[in-house]
C-alpha cells in the first residue's frame, strides 16, 4: 500500500460505555487493533501531576481513586445536569452543573471537565495505540452511537473526536454497524430484510430491530433503517456480577459467622473489589464449563469452597433475563406496527454478555430465530465501524449504506405546538425548510426554538437549543419573509440556518445544542489537543510511565513488606529483583527523561506486573481473611 493510501486510513471506533475499540480494515478483513489488549475499559483516571491514565491500569486502581477515576462517562454524554440526575448516585465522582446546563465532571483539585474532553481523553488513548501498532498517524474516524442518541449527544460525541484531534467522519448507529459486520449489508439481498441486534453489555440493554432495504432504481443506495429500538439503561453484565457477589457474600456470612454485608457501607473497597474479582472470573467459567469451583481462603483454617452449577446460575440469573426480553417485546411490537409483521430474518449477538449461553438460547427462542454468534461480541461493533470505514475511505467497494434520523426534527409554532420539518427515518443526508413571518406588527426579532421528537407539543419533545433573527427593519405583521432551513449532515448532526428575504438579514446562529459545548469552547479544546499532540511522545510515554510505574512500586513493595514472607524463595528473589530493575528506571528517567527509552522501561513495568501475581493473590485472601476477622468481632 503507498504511503498516500496509509495516510488516508480511516478506523472504527467502538466508544462503549463499559469497553471501547478500535478497528480497521485489514484487506477485506475487518481487525481490532491491539491484540490481546485490543478491549480498552472505558476508565480515565485524571492524577494530580496532571496525567491521564486510560483502561485497565485506571479501572484496577479504580477503588484507591474513587474521586478522580471517572467510569461510565458515555451515560453524561449531551446530557444536561437535569438529564442525568438520575445517573449521579451511580457515580463515584461528584457532576456539577457547568454552564448552558451542561454536567461536568469535579475532580477534588476543583478541576472541571466535560464528558467530551473525557471521552476524548478514551478516544485519544485508542488512537495513539492504533498510531503505535500501524506505525502511522490516524486523523480519521468512524464512531458509533447508541440507536437511540439524540442530536445533541451525537454532536457531543463528535465534539470529543474533535478534542482528540481525531476528524470523525462519519457517526454509525451500534446496531447497524453489528449488522454490516456480519456482512449483512454487503451481501446484497434483494429483498427488504429485518434484521435484530441484540447488545447486551457491562450495564446497558439496547434492542434494535432493522430494515435492510436494498438499492433500486428509486434508491441508489442500500440503507439500514432502525425500525423500532428498547432497551433498559440499567441492565447489564454488572448486575449478573453483583448477583454471584451478594451470594458469596451471604454465604460467607453464614457459614463462619462473619458479618459481610455489602450494602451496608462498611466492607473495606479492596475486599469489595476482591469479590467482585471472584465473582466475575466465574461469570465468565460458567460462559464455557457446566460448573465453576470457587475458593476463597478465609485464614484460621476456614475455608470459603463451593461449586456453582450452570444450573444454579441460570435459575439465579433467569428473571434478568426476562428483563431484558421484557424490551424486546416492546420492541417486536414498535415494529410489528410500521412493518405489519413481527418476524426477523436475523437476529445478531452483540455485547460480552451474550457469551452467557442462557441469553442467547432465551433470545432466540423468543424471537424464534437462530442468532448469529460467529463474531466475538466484544468486537462486532468496532469490526462494523472498520468496514463502514474502508467503504467511505473507498478501500472497499459496494454501496454506501445510509443511515436515517431516529427522531423527527421541528420548530416551535405558536401556542407550543410543534411544526415537523424533517421526519423520522428519513434517510441522511437530508434538507429541509419551512417558511412564515411575523405576527405582530414592526416585530423587529424572532426567535426560534429547535426540538426533537416524534410529540405534537413542545413540552413532550427534547428541546435542542434556541435562536433568535435579530434586526428585521421594521414591517407589518406577515409582510417578512422568513426562511428556515435545516441541513442534517450523514452523521444525523443538524445545523440550522435562518434568512429574512426581504431584507437579507441572516441570523448569526449556528445550533448549539443546550447542553453542549460553544463552537468557541471546542475550537480551544481542539487547538490545546492538537498542541498536546505536538508534545514529545516519548517524553509523554515515559511521564505515564513514570506515574504508573510509582504506583505499582508503592502498592507491591507495600505489600510485599505485609506478605512477603508467605511466598516462597524463587518467587521472593525474582519479584525483588524486578522492583530494584524498576525502582532504577524510575529513578533515572525522573532525574533525565532522555536516558531512558520508553520500550525498556515499558517491559520493566511488565515484567513487574507479571511477576508480583502472586503476590496480589496472596494479599487478596489475606484482606478477606481481615474482613472476616473484623466482622467477627
Ligand atoms: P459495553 O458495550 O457496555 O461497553 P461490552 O460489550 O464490552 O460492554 O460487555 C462487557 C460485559 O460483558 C461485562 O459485564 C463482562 O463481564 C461481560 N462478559 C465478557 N465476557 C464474558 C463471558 N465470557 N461470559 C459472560 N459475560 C462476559
Ligand atoms: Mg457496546
Amino acid at each position: 500500500m503507498s504511503d498516500d493510501a496509509r495516510s488516508e486510513t480511516i478506523v472504527g471506533i467502538d466508544l462503549g460505555t463499559t469497553n471501547s475499540l478500535i478497528a480497521i480494515m485489514d484487506g477485506t478483513q475487518p481487525t481490532v487493533l491491539g491484540g490481546d489488549g485490543a478491549i480498552v475499559p472505558s476508565v480515565v483516571r485524571y492524577d494530580e501531576d496532571g496525567s491521564v491514565v486510560v483502561g485497565t491500569d485506571a479501572l484496577e486502581r479504580a477503588p484507591e481513586f474513587p474521586k478522580t477515576t471517572l467510569s461510565s462517562i458515555k451515560r453524561l454524554m449531551g446530557r444536561s445536569i437535569n438529564d442525568a440526575r438520575d445517573e449521579l448516585r451511580y457515580l463515584s465522582y461528584d457532576v456539577v452543573e457547568g454552564a448552558h446546563d451542561t454536567a461536568r465532571v469535579q475532580l477534588p483539585s476543583g478541576t472541571t471537565l466535560t464528558a467530551q474532553e473525557v471521552s476524548a481523553a478514551i478516544l485519544r488513548e485508542l488512537k495513539e495505540r492504533g498510531e503505535r501498532e500501524l506505525g502511522t498517524p490516524i486523523t480519521k474516524a468512524v464512531v458509533t452511537v447508541p440507536a437511540y442518541f439524540d442530536d445533541a449527544q451525537r454532536h457531543a460525541t463528535r465534539d470529543a473526536g474533535r478534542i482528540a484531534g481525531l476528524d470523525i467522519v462519519r457517526i454509525v448507529n451500534e446496531p447497524t454497524a453489528a449488522a454490516l459486520a456480519y456482512g449483512l449489508g454487503t451481501t446484497k439481498p434483494t429483498e427488504p430484510r429485518t434484521i435484530g441486534v441484540f447488545d447486551l453489555g457491562g450495564g446497558t440493554f439496547d434492542i434494535s430491530i432493522l430494515r435492510l432495504i436494498p438499492s433500486d432504481s428509486e434508491n441508489p443506495t442500500d440503507f439500514f433503517q432502525v425500525v423500532a429500538t428498547s432497551g433498559d439503561t440499567r441492565l447489564g453484565g454488572d448486575d449478573v456480577d453483583h448477583m454471584l457477589m451478594a451470594l458469596f457474600a451471604r454465604e460467607i456470612s453464614e457459614r463462619f459467622e462473619v458479618n459481610l454485608d455489602l450494602d451496608s457501607g462498611a466492607v473495606d473497597p479492596s475486599t469489595r473489589r476482591a469479590l467482585s474479582m471472584f465473582a466475575r472470573g466465574v461469570k465468565h467459567a460458567l460462559s464455557s464449563a457446566d460448573h465453576a469451583p470457587v475458593r476463597i481462603d478465609l485464614g484460621s483454617g476456614r475455608v470459603y469452597e463451593r461449586i456453582v452449577t450452570r444450573g444454579e446460575f441460570e435459575s439465579m440469573i433467569a428473571p434478568w433475563v426476562e428483563r431484558a426480553l421484557g424490551s424486546c417485546a416492546r420492541a417486536r411490537r414498535d415494529a410489528k406496527k410500521s412493518l405489519g409483521t413481527d418476524g426477523l430474518d436475523a437476529l445478531v449477538m452483540v455485547g460480552g454478555s451474550t457469551r452467557i449461553p442462557l441469553v442467547r438460547e432465551r433470545a432466540g427462542a423468543f424471537f424464534g430465530v437462530e442468532p448469529y454468534t460467529g463474531l466475538d461480541p466484544d468486537k462486532v461493533v468496532a469490526m462494523g465501524a472498520a468496514v463502514q470505514a474502508s467503504i467511505l475511505s473507498g478501500e472497499t467497494k459496494g454501496s454506501l449504506l445510509v443511515d436515517v434520523i431516529p427522531l423527527s426534527l421541528g420548530l416551535e409554532t405558536a401556542g407550543g405546538a410543534v411544526a415537523k420539518l424533517v421526519m423520522r427515518n428519513t434517510s441522511v443526508p437530508t434538507r429541509a425548510i419551512e417558511r412564515f413571518s411575523t405576527q405582530v406588527d414592526g416585530q423587529v426579532n424572532v426567535k426560534l426554538h429547535v426540538v426533537q421528537g416524534e410529540r405534537e407539543m413542545v413540552e413532550d419533545c427534547r428541546s435542542l437549543g434556541t435562536f433568535e433573527l435579530r434586526g428585521i427593519p421594521p414591517m407589518p405583521a406577515g409582510v417578512p419573509k422568513l426562511v428556515v432551513e435545516f441541513m442534517v449532515d450523514a452523521n444525523g448532526v443538524l445545523d440550522v440556518s435562518a434568512v429574512e428575504e426581504r431584507s437579507g438579514k441572516r441570523a448569526q446562529i449556528q445550533i448549539v445544542p443546550n447542553h453542549g459545548l460553544t463552537r468557541e469552547e471546542v475550537d480551544r479544546l481542539e487547538l490545546e489537543s492538537v498542541e498536546h499532540a505536538k508534545d514529545d511522545m516519548a517524553r509523554h510515554r515515559i511521564a505515564d510511565l513514570i506515574t504508573n510505574s510509582s504506583l505499582d512500586l508503592k502498592w507491591i513493595s507495600d505489600r510485599f513488606a505485609k506478605h512477603g514472607d508467605d511466598l516462597d524463595g524463587t518467587t521472593r528473589a525474582e519479584l525483588e529483583s524486578r522492583i530494584g530493575a524498576l525502582s532504577d528506571m524510575v529513578e533515572r528517567a525522573k532525574s533525565d527523561w532522555k536516558s531512558v527509552d520508553p520500550n525498556t522501561f515499558h517491559s520493566a513495568k511488565e515484567a513487574l506486573d507479571q511477576a508480583s501475581i502472586r503476590l496480589q493473590e496472596v494479599s487478596i485472601a489475606a484482606s478477606l481473611r481481615n474482613e472476616v476477622r473484623e466482622t467477627d468481632r
